[in-house]
């Protein structure tokens, strides 16, 4: 099951991009220093399909892509979740912790994908030493962006 924490309207994570991001909570990474250690807790509400078409409702004119932050625990999910806003003309991106994809359909409803999981003495996506990646996917190719 995912739950969410909250919601951003955020400009850089995604390049060229109006993105609603939403924070996935249940986070199974662990990451040592994770920025954000309270997406580990179990906390949040439900992303169910119902709130799915409100968000599609209420932002599906202001932004350009949905960007999930997070859901290693449910990749599954995450990808379903990526098809609705797909079939509404809404660019996807998710944002996982992960060394690899689960499989081969994620490049198929995500626009961008990052992977790698957050390491301290490597920094975040915005650090020379990162060891995080952050792709547009086109065709199903996943082609490196370095944007920061
Ligand atoms: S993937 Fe992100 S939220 Fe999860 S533990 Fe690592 S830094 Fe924290």
């Amino acid at each position: 099951m995912l739950k969410y924490y909250n919601l951003d309207i955020v400009f850089q994570e995604i390049p060229n991009e109006v993105s609603l991001a939403i924070n996935i909570t249940n986070c199974p990474n662990h990451c040592k220093g994770c920025h954000s250690p309270h997406l580990q807790e179990d906390i949040g509400e439900e992303l169910t399909k119902s709130v799915l078409s409100d968000l599609l409702e209420k932002y599906g004119n202001a932004v350009t892509c949905v960007c999930f932050m997070g859901g290693d625990n449910a990749p599954e999910e995450i990808l379903q979740s990526a098809k609705f806003f797909r079939k509404y003309g809404i660019k996807t991106a998710w944002y996982s912790g992960k060394k690899a994809l689960p499989n081969s359909d994620f490049t198929q409803y995500f626009n961008y994908i990052k992977l790698g999981a957050y390491i301290e003495s490597l920094g975040g996506l915005d650090s020379p030493t990162t060891n995080q990646r952050l792709y547009r996917i086109e065709n199903g190719e996943m082609f490196v962006v370095g944007f920061k």
